[in-house]
């Protein structure tokens, strides 16, 4: 079985009650081939419950962040068996947005990716390098040390799906070229093969995010290593996410 290609959306912390429900329908009025192509959405906390319950089955939610204790004095923290008793299946770890303005360092993220697995969750492990790390050549640099954090604590990585986003092209507008976006996930998947295994490197699927949208995601999908995406804006607008399904290499 090849990988399959995952179209994830990213609402950060955006919309709304009536948003939410506008971009449910838009999902459950889409059809794709579910034998090749994968869907999850993660709103934001407090529309989780309501986005699982009317959401077609077949489209996965998942949290944008997660803590990794089980339960305790951790006030605004959300637990992993909160996530299982509304049915959320998946959640991010490591956005660039946790680790910029919430300081999570590597180690933070591999914790929570670790119990987030360790509890169930599947998890979409983001990484990616700012524009100086690019610009000084650094960009391996930054991503291997982000995904050693990761091995070093997760030894299953059946449930992992991960995000390489560089940082420079996540709502900026200034989407990485295919070719560009094609050699860092190709160098992921090289990363996995020498310092976790070659089964890990060939079924772990590697998304591309930043400044995804309905024109740019043909040729991206078109790329080798490129197993599917995380959309931020453009999964915020029902006819550009719906796009970008369509467009998806299945
Ligand atoms: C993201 O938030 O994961 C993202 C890729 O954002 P955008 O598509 O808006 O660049």
């Amino acid at each position: 079985m090849g990988r399959k290609f995952l179209v994830g959306g990213n609402w950060k912390m955006n919309g709304s009650l009536e948003l939410a429900k506008t971009l449910v329908n838009s999902l459950n009025s889409q059809k794709w081939n579910t034998d090749l192509l994968e869907v999850v959405i993660a709103p934001p906390f407090p529309y989780l419950s309501v986005v699982r319950e009317s959401l077609r089955k077949d489209v996965g939610v998942s949290a944008q962040n997660v803590y990794f204790e089980k339960s305790g004095a951790f006030t605004g923290e959300t637990s992993t068996e909160f996530l299982k008793d509304l049915k959320i299946e998946w959640t991010l770890t490591g956005h660039s947005e946790r680790r910029e303005y919430f300081h999570e360092s590597n180690e933070i993220v591999a914790k929570k990716t670790a119990h987030a697995l360790a509890s169930g969750i599947k998890v979409i492990l983001c990484c990616g390098e700012k524009l100086e790390h690019r610009e000084s050549g650094q960009t391996n640099d930054i991503v291997f040390a982000q995904l050693k954090a990761v091995a070093d604590q997760v030894k299953d990585w059946t449930n992992v799906v991960i995000a390489y986003e560089p940082v420079w092209a996540i709502g900026t507008g200034k989407v990485a070229t295919p070719e560009q976006a094609q050699d860092t996930h190709a160098d992921i998947r090289k990363w996995l093969a020498e310092n976790v295994s070659a089964d890990v490197a060939a079924n772990t699927r590697i998304l591309y995010g930043g400044s995804v949208n309905g024109k740019n995601s043909a040729s991206l999908a078109g790329q080798a290593d490129i197993d599917g995406f995380l959309v931020g804006g453009a999964s915020l607008k029902e006819a550009e996410f719906a796009q970008i399904i369509a467009n998806a290499n299945v």
